[in-house]
C-alpha cells in the first residue's frame, strides 16, 4: 500500500517550527504496518497544496495531509482540496454546534471567522477534535480519476496543532485504517527501549543471533537517542508472530535489565511506576541539570506519589545552605567531584526524608573546565538507607545535550536502584 503524506505549513519551511508531524506520523504508521513512502512539505498556499495532493493522489492508497484547516486566511487546505476534488462545501451542523460549544464553555465568544471550520466537503467524513475547533476530514475518492488505474485513495486531512492531531489519529484514522485499509498480511511490532548501552555495542551483542530471522524476513531497527536506544522488531506474513517473539527471546536474554520498558513509555514515567508499585519516595539534587529531572519526573501523572522535593541548589552557597554539603568537602574537592555529589544526596534525604535522593554536579561548558575535571565532567549520587554512592560520567556536549545525557544518567542508576529493591 502506498502512503504519502503532505505537510502544509510556511513555518516549517522557514525552520521556525520543527515538522514533528512527520516524525510522529511515520512512526505510528509504521507501527501500524504502512510505511510512508514519501512525504513533501509546502507552504501553505492553495496552489502548492493542489499540486502536492494532485501529484499524491496519481499514484497514492492513503494521503494524510496536516495543517492548513484553521479559521485564518492562511488555512487553506479544506477549500483547496475541495475544489481541486470538485466538492462543494456544505456546513455540517454537528460541526458547527460543536465549535460553538467549545467557544462557549470557555466562556469567550465565537470569532465569525471560525465558521469556516464547520464547512465539509461533500461525501466527507468529520473526524472529531475535542481539543481544538477544527475538525479532521477524510474523503474515499472514488473513483480517483487521477490514477490510471482509478483505484480509490482515502485522503485525511488533519489540523495543525500537536496537540489536536495526534489525539485524532489515535481515536479517529487508527480505526478509519484498520477498518478500510487493513494490512494485507499479518504485521507485528514491537518496540523495546533500553537505556544506558551504546547502539554500536547494542548492536554487536544482537545481530549475530538475529542474522537468520532477519535473512528470513525480520525488520530490524534502531533509533538511538541521547543515552537511550530503541530496538524495533517487525514482521510481515504468516509467521510474523512466531519470529518477533523469537527476536524479543534474543533481544531480552542479551540486553536483559538495559531494557526498561516493552511499551510507549519514558524512562521517567516508569521510574515513577516503579517506586509508586513500591510505595518508594524520591529527592532531588540538582545542580548542572539546573531542575531538568524535577521536571521530568513532575511530567508524569502520579507522580506526587513519589517525588518529595527538587532542589536546584546551583551555586556552592545554595548547596551548603540547603543540603548541609561541608565548606571543607567543597575546598578540598571543588562542587564538581565524587565526595560533593554524596553529600548533595546524603542532604536531600536527610533534609526531606526521601525514601532515595539523587544528585548531580557537572561541569556544562563551555567554560569552567580544567585538565583534570574537563567540560562534561559529571557525578552523579544516590543515598538510601544502606548509604551513599556516587559516580563519574563524561557527557561532553552542547549544554542541551550535556543536561539530556546527564538526566537520563541518572534516572538509569535511580531505576537499576529500585528494581534491586
Ligand atoms: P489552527 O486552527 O491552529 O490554525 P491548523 O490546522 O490551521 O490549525 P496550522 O495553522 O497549519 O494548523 O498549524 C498550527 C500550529 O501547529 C503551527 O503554528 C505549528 O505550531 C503547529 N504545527 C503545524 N504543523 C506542524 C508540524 N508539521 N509539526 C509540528 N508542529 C506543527
Amino acid at each position: 500500500m502506498i502512503v504519502e503524506l503532505i505537510n502544509t505549513g510556511q513555518e516549517l519551511l522557514l525552520g521556525r517550527v520543527l515538522n514533528t508531524h512527520q516524525q510522529w506520523l511515520g512512526r505510528q504508521l509504521a507501527d501500524l504496518g504502512h510505511t510512508v513512502s514519501r512525504q513533501v512539505t509546502v507552504p501553505d498556499k492553495g496552489a502548492d497544496i493542489q499540486q502536492a495532493v494532485r501529484e499524491s493522489l496519481t499514484r497514492a492508497d492513503l494521503v494524510i495531509t496536516t495543517g492548513g484547516l484553521g479559521p485564518t486566511s492562511d488555512d487553506l487546505t479544506r477549500e483547496f482540496i475541495a475544489r481541486l476534488l470538485n466538492l462543494p462545501l456544505h456546513e455540517h451542523a454537528p460541526t458547527l454546534a460543536a465549535i460553538e460549544h467549545f467557544f462557549a464553555s470557555r466562556n469567550r465568544p465565537m470569532p465569525v471567522s471560525n465558521r469556516v471550520q464547520a464547512l465539509v466537503p461533500e461525501g466527507a467524513l468529520v473526524l472529531e477534535n475535542p481539543n481544538g475547533t477544527a475538525p479532521g476530514l477524510a474523503l474515499h475518492v472514488k473513483p480517483n480519476s487521477f490514477r490510471a488505474d482509478e483505484k480509490p485513495t482515502w485522503l485525511v486531512m488533519l489540523p495543525g496543532p500537536p496537540r489536536e492531531l495526534r489525539p485524532m489519529f489515535s481515536n479517529a484514522v487508527v480505526p478509519l485504517l484498520r477498518r478500510e485499509l487493513p494490512v494485507e498480511t499479518e504485521f507485528i511490532c514491537r518496540t523495546l527501549r533500553t537505556s544506558g548501552v551504546g547502539e554500536s555495542s547494542l548492536a554487536e551483542r544482537i545481530e549475530k543471533q538475529l542474522a537468520p530471522l532477519v535473512a528470513a524476513g525480520l525488520e530490524l531497527g534502531y533509533c538511538a537517542h541521547t543515552w537511550q536506544v530503541d530496538v524495533r522488531l517487525a514482521a510481515r506474513g504468516p509467521g510474523a508472530a512466531q519470529s518477533v517473539a523469537e527476536a524479543e527471546r534474543v533481544v531480552r536474554e542479551q540486553l536483559g535489565s538495559f531494557i526498561f520498558t516493552d511499551q510507549e513509555e519514558s524512562l521517567e514515567a516508569v521510574i515513577v511506576r516503579l517506586m509508586t508499585e513500591r510505595k518508594l519516595t524520591l529527592a532531588l539534587a540538582e545542580s548542572c541539570t539546573g531542575g531538568g529531572m524535577a521536571h521530568r519526573i513532575t511530567n508524569v501523572p502520579g507522580a506526587s506519589a513519589v517525588l518529595l522535593a527538587g532542589l536546584v541548589t546551583y551555586s556552592n552557597a545554595a548547596k551548603q545552605e540547603f543540603l548541609g554539603v561541608k565548606a571543607e568537602t567543597l575546598a578540598a574537592h571543588g562542587a564538581v567531584s565524587e565526595a560533593v555529589a554524596c553529600e548533595m544526596a546524603e542532604g536531600a534525604r536527610r533534609q526531606t526524608g526521601a525514601d532515595l535522593a539523587l544528585s548531580v554536579t557537572g561541569i556544562a561548558g563551555p567554560d569552567g573546565g580544567s585538565p583534570e575535571k574537563p567540560v562534561g565532567t559529571v557525578f552523579i549520587g544516590l543515598a538510601d538507607s544502606t548509604g551513599v554512592r556516587a559516580e563519574k560520567f563524561f557527557n561532553p556536549y552542547d549544554r542541551e545535550t550535556f543536561k539530556t545525557a546527564t538526566g537520563n544518567q541518572a534516572l538509569e542508576k535511580l531505576r537499576r536502584k529500585i528494581l534491586a529493591k
